[in-house]
């Protein structure tokens, strides 16, 4: 018990022990971003598939991109959610909105992801930004990173 305190697993309360994340098993810290650590919200989640049966979760494409550019070939595919349809997207096919004034996502610069190049420029009509093919994306978060050194 007094291990499971101090790994952070369990917390202390006034009444008892309350559980505060889930004891890791097969796949790990699954609710966290492999990147930044926060929560992951389904909808954003960008998952990276790696070789041995290994998926990262990143709590979006902000994060997975940078994660999936650190990795290089390591990554198998990528997949992200279409922001409007929660359809599962690969993400080389998808198209992404940076810098739009509808705040949304966890990390900025916030990256919506979608699977309909018309739904990317349509949503850019109305809340602002730009479309991004998935390269560009990568380029451009490559390049803000390097000139802000931090997420
Ligand atoms: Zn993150
Ligand atoms: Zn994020």
């Amino acid at each position: 018990m007094i291990y499971l305190v101090e790994e952070g697993y369990i917390m202390k309360t006034f009444g008892g022990i309350t559980l505060v994340r889930e004891v890791p098993g097969v796949i790990q810290n699954v609710n966290e971003c492999v990147l930044c650590n926060c929560q992951i919200i389904s909808r954003f989640v960008y998952k990276l598939i790696l070789p041995n049966n290994i998926i990262e979760n990143a709590c979006c494409a902000h994060c997975g991109i940078i994660r999936q550019y650190q990795l290089g070939d390591n990554v198998i595919q990528a997949l992200c959610n279409d922001f409007l349809t929660d359809r599962t997207v690969s993400a080389s096919l998808a198209w992404f909105v940076m810098n739009s004034s509808l705040r949304v996502g966890c990390c900025r610069p916030q990256i919506l992801s979608f699977e309909n190049k018309e739904h990317a420029d349509k949503f850019v009509q109305a809340f602002g930004g730009k479309v991004f093919s998935f390269q560009e994306t990568l380029e451009s978060i490559h390049i803000k990173q390097v000139r802000e050194k931090r997420c």
